[in-house]
């Protein structure tokens, strides 16, 4: 789960990570008093999305009085704000967070995030601040500075020393950048963080070192513990098809392909999707129903996929391992009927009943193309698209 900036930055300061003094506004009128109540000669007008490189996209802009900051409100909030991160449609500015301006000496980027080969947290810090860091990794690898995390010693102080000096800190802004590192880490740690960034990370005039921006993302199957993360969720922010598969306890994912793949269990998916590459399709979603999908779950599932109108098959790939394969078929030609299907159906099904369940589809009098095997499954699927019978 992703979150908001304004919204990291609470959790900062609960960690004790140094953040400007903010407010956030949903309108002009809120962001004026805002600006007013900070009481700085600059604030900053920062809008509020899930993705960043707002700044080039015109959703951060300074404001040297109150009245600007309304004004800069009024243009930012409700625009269709267009980074390199929201896709070409753009993400709708709900929010805007009005930020005391800071007098900035260097600007510095620290990441946090799990090294799954290592099988530990990374720290990673560059000089090279405020710019995409995916860049900086292209072109000058050597300016990223990484630092492993061993679990059982946890963070230690001369691994934030290590990565202070190869940023070129000196003086007392190197204990408050390793104060800075351990304070983040906890914060990861301790919120079940899947990725913590803070891009870019400001040593100010007066050698203080704080997060002028913050990126948090969660591991969802955590989100239990920690209820005032799960509450920091926008809906607004998220693929509404996302969002209404969460409802249905549907693990889906848009893609910009077009076939809709509905499978059982995620290495399947996964696998159905490889598949569809192999012989030249492109999927158009990851979806796992789940090892028990029920006629309903079945029929939520493909209102899903056929919501999504780059979609021009539909490949169903289910093993029947618990579930039975006639369970299954019933529920595909129910929902198929239900949904009065107007794409090409691709049907793999394999083991349970699986005669069966072959038979239901045979005489269900659908036009469904049934496969046996993966492979031929993903070849008619492509078949299908492209209108030719294989
Ligand atoms: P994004 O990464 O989405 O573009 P940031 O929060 O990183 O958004 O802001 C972009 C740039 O705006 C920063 O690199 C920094 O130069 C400037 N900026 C952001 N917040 C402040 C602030 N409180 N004071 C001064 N400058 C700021
Ligand atoms: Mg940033």
């Amino acid at each position: 789960m992703k979150i908001h900036e304004y919204q990291g930055k609470e959790l900062f300061r609960k960690y004790g990570v140094p953040v400007p003094r903010g407010i956030l506004a949903t309108t002009p009128a809120e962001a004026e008093q805002a600006a007013r109540q900070l009481n700085t000669k600059v604030v900053v007008v920062k809008a509020q999305i899930h993705a960043g490189g707002r700044g080039k996209g015109g959703g951060v802009k300074l404001a040297r009085s109150p009245e600007e900051a309304r004004k800069l409100a009024s243009e930012i909030l409700g625009m269709q704000l267009r980074t390199h991160q929201t896709g070409p449609a753009g993400q709708k500015v709900r929010k805007v967070y009005i930020e005391e301006g800071l007098d900035i000496a260097r600007e510095l980027y620290l990441g946090m995030t799990l090294d799954r080969a290592l099988s530990r947290v990374s720290i990673m810090a560059s000089s090279e601040g405020g710019v995409e860091i995916e860049e900086v990794a292209a072109k000058h690898p050597e300016r990223i500075h990484v630092e492993s995390v061993d679990p059982g010693a946890g963070f230690c102080d001369f691994q934030g020393r290590k990565l202070a000096f190869a940023l070129g800190l000196t003086g007392p802004t190197v204990g408050r950048f390793v104060a800075f590192c351990r304070a983040l880490e906890r914060c990861y740690v301790e919120t079940d963080a899947s990725l913590a960034e803070v891009n870019p990370l400001v040593v100010l005039k007066d050698g203080g070192v704080v997060a002028l921006d913050s990126k948090m993302n969660f591991d969802d199957n955590a989100l239990y513990r920690h209820a005032d993360v799960a509450a920091y969720r926008d809906v607004d922010e998220e693929d509404p098809r996302e969002a209404k598969a969460k409802e249905f306890d549907l693990a889906y994912i848009a893609l910009d392909g077009n076939i809709g793949c509905m499978v059982n269990g995620a290495g399947l998916a996964m696998a159905t999707m490889d598949t569809i590459k192999l012989v030249g399709g492109a999927p158009a979603n990851f979806l796992d129903v789940g090892g028990g999908a029920t006629r309903e779950k079945v029929t939520a599932a493909f209102k899903l996929i056929l919501d999504d109108p780059g979609v021009k098959a539909v490949l169903v790939n289910i093993f029947g391992g618990i579930m039975k394969c006639d369970v299954i078929a019933d529920g595909v030609v129910a929902a198929a009927r239900e949904v009065q299907l107007r794409v090409p159906l691709v049907v793999r099904l394999e083991g349970t009943n699986v005669e069966k369940g072959k038979e239901i589809l045979r005489t269900s009098g659908l036009a469904i193309t049934p496969a046996d095997n993966l492979r031929q499954a993903a070849e008619r699927a492509v078949a299908a698209v492209r209108g030719v019978k294989s």
